[in-house]
């Protein structure tokens, strides 16, 4: 695929600090892209609306006009929405990752010079893919009390003889051959293209043996069958990817243990969501945690954290996990020189103790605004 050396690119600020990190990452996108190809190239940066700017300008969360906008250029930066607990809508993001099928949600977590406690981040060097379509992410799930679950009990009572308490709120957990192996097929692909050497599976299927156990058993099955070359399952072997697999309780133990043994971790959705916040904790908190979510055709890059209402509008949330799920999209488009520029630069100005409030240890902290220009200082 040859991509223009003007691409339209679809961007969407969210909610809360949404609508100052992600302006923050365009400027500074645009700079690295400027500087890494003398002016050759640009992005053309098209706005959608989604969540509550959307709610008030045109009466809906997720207008079409923004489905239709991202379906049409197929790449989009996206900030964080706030979605309700308990009650109310349903994640605009789920939503969005379900529309495109964005199957894989890639998570690096590096370390980026931030003052730190934790005494192996220079260490930490992981790539999370986290399912997105399926897991208790589906969103099937009845009330307790409600018509639904009641007659899902009975059901269960009469044909199974499982008795569930009324009072029960009830989850599906569906998880497919399908959506296990090509989540796999990606974080094996991506490990032979970029040097990995090892994919570990993440899973709880010693508790859940039909869903993450079957995970696990689907997952080396497609190794097996499809990157025998390339892989070996279990056991270490010179010039060979490692292909192995961990409880997930473990591996959150392992990954702080020694992060420096793990490389690529494939895992469920839910999983998925408790290891990255986990994880990007080791290098700062997810104020450095950048995602991309990708299907076959469409990639959304959006960074980890949420809206953060506690501090959202006062200026000084860290652009850095916005700034780096950019760098993944320009990756995505092949744009690698203006990728590395943008994390080289982000690594020289918080080395040099130029930090946002959230990872200022006794120094003084920056504003986005001020944060970005000393990245953008150093770009040029
Ligand atoms: P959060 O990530 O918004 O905030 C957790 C803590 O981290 C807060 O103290 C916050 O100030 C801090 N933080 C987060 N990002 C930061 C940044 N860039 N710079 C500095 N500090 C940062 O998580 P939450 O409070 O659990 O969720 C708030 C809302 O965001 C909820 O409505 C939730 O549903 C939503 N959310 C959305 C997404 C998404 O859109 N992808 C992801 C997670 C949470």
């Amino acid at each position: 695929l040859k991509i223009p050396n003007e691409p339209i690119v679809a961007y969407i600020e969210g909610d809360g600090i949404g609508r100052e990190v992600i302006p923050a990452a365009i400027k500074v996108v645009d700079k690295a892209v400027e500087t890494a190809y003398k002016g050759k190239r640009r992005i053309v940066w098209w706005k959608l609306l989604a969540g509550k700017e959307a709610l008030q300008k045109v009466g809906k969360l997720l207008p079409e006009e923004t489905v239709k906008g991202i379906a049409e250029v197929k790449v989009a930066l996206k900030g964080p929405m706030e979605t309700p607990i308990g009650t109310g809508h349903r994640s605009i993001n789920v939503a969005l990752r379900k529309m495109f099928d964005l199957y894989a949600n890639i998570r690096p977590i590096k370390y980026y010079g931030v003052p730190t406690v934790y005494p192996y981040a220079d260490k930490v060097d992981l790539i999370i893919f986290r399912e997105n379509t399926e897991d208790v992410y589906a969103g099937i799930e009845w009330e307790a009390y409600s018509r639904e679950a009641q007659k899902l009990r009975e059901f269960l009572k009469n044909e199974f003889g499982i008795e569930i308490r009324e009072d029960s709120g009830i989850t599906l957990k569906p998880i497919s051959k399908f959506a296990t192996q090509r989540i796999v097929r990606k974080a094996i692909k991506w490990a032979i293209e970029k040097g990995r050497k090892r994919v570990t599976i993440m899973h709880k299927g010693n508790v859940m043996k039909f869903t993450e156990g079957a995970f696990r058993n689907w997952a080396f099955e497609v190794a097996e069958k499809e990157f025998s070359e390339y892989v070996s399952i279990g056991k270490p072997e010179e010039g060979k990817i490692l292909v192995d697999d961990k409880i997930a309780d473990n591996m959150l133990q392992q990954i702080i243990l020694r992060p420096w043994e793990y490389d690529i971790i494939v895992t469920p959705n839910l999983n998925g969501d408790y290891l990255s916040d986990a994880a990007a904790a080791l290098v700062g908190g997810v104020g450095m945690a950048a995602g991309i979510n990708v299907g076959d055709y469409i990639a959304i890059a959006e960074p980890v954290h949420g809206t953060a209402p506690d501090i959202a509008g006062k200026g000084i949330a860290n652009p850095s996990a916005a700034i780096l799920s950019a760098a993944l999209l320009l990756e995505y488009l092949g744009w690698v020189e203006a990728a590395e520029l943008i994390r080289a630069s982000l690594r020289k100005t918080i080395e040099k103790g130029k930090v946002t409030p959230d990872l200022a240890r006794g120094e003084k902290a920056l504003s986005t605004e001020e944060f970005i220009q000393e990245v953008i200082k150093e770009i040029e």
